[in-house]
């Protein structure tokens, strides 16, 4: 008796908010403009029609010497690749960027000696903000079972954020990063107004997803943030002693 009483009072309560919920104009909430633009797309890991290419296979033209901007990357270009070329420092972009969605290409080479963070190390600064290894450090590492602390290996964001995923290949492999970032936001007195954000496929499986920063990279001590603008990207030359990695096919979207 119950249960008939209960359901004669809840049927008609649950058709009457369907009901409602139909009526109305549904075009009321359609949105039409903006419309998000045409971009043309090719076989996979082929730039779309808008990226500005940062390395297409052939010079290092986009890049520069991080320790002397007047200089060029001195990194060297081989078959459609560069390679990290040990002791000549950080490489960067000349361009300057704030937000924006980028692909790029790296490979550990086959037959890597080392262990730890001395396997094939590098990283990919979001946004360099000064000389060295100044900046926000996406890392780049040879992860595939060889084991590190998990804020240090290959896609965490160095000494702050673990990734959700191991998706390293083995060496010898291309890799891929996929990267959207945010950059972070500045009052003017130079105060944090709105933390960088980054989202992040390594190999295609999402290891940063919506991941908020709480500054800068630090090696030793706590990051912090410190006011910046546009800022280049990076690449580590690490000195550790593993034979050095390589990167091809890199392009960016400005968003
Ligand atoms: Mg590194």
């Amino acid at each position: 008796m119950k249960h008939i009483i209960l359901t004669s009072i809840i049927i008609p309560a649950f058709f009457s908010l369907k009901v409602s919920a139909q009526q109305g104009d549904p075009k009321a909430t359609e949105v039409w403009e903006p419309e998000p633009k045409v971009v043309a797309t090719g076989a996979v890991n082929t730039p779309p029609s808008d990226a500005i290419i940062l390395f297409g296979g052939k010079n290092l033209d986009e890049w520069e010497s991080v320790k002397d901007t007047t200089q060029p990357a001195g990194w060297t270009v081989n078959k459609g690749a560069f390679t990290v070329k040990k002791g000549t420092g950080n490489i960067q972009t000349k361009r300057v960027f704030t937000d924006y969605q980028l692909h790029l290409e790296w490979k550990i080479p086959a037959g890597i000696h080392g262990e730890g963070q001395a396997r094939g190390n590098s990283g990919l600064f979001l946004a360099s903000t000064g000389l060295g290894d100044e900046g926000y450090e996406m890392q780049i590492l040879d992860n595939y079972k060889n084991k590190t602390y998990v804020n240090g290996q290959a896609t965490s964001i160095y000494k702050q954020k673990i990734p959700l995923a191991n998706a390293c290949k083995k060496p010898g492999q291309w890799q891929t990063y996929d990267v959207i970032w945010t950059a972070p936001r500045f009052n003017e007195d130079g105060s944090l107004k709105s933390a960088a954000r980054v989202t992040a496929f390594h190999n295609g499986v999402l290891v940063q997803n919506n991941t908020e920063l709480t500054g800068a990279t630090r090696y030793i001590g706590k990051p912090e943030y410190k006011a910046h603008g546009p800022a280049a990207i990076k690449l580590q030359d690490h000195g550790d002693k593993s034979e050095p990695i390589s990167f091809r096919n890199i392009w960016i979207r400005e968003l």
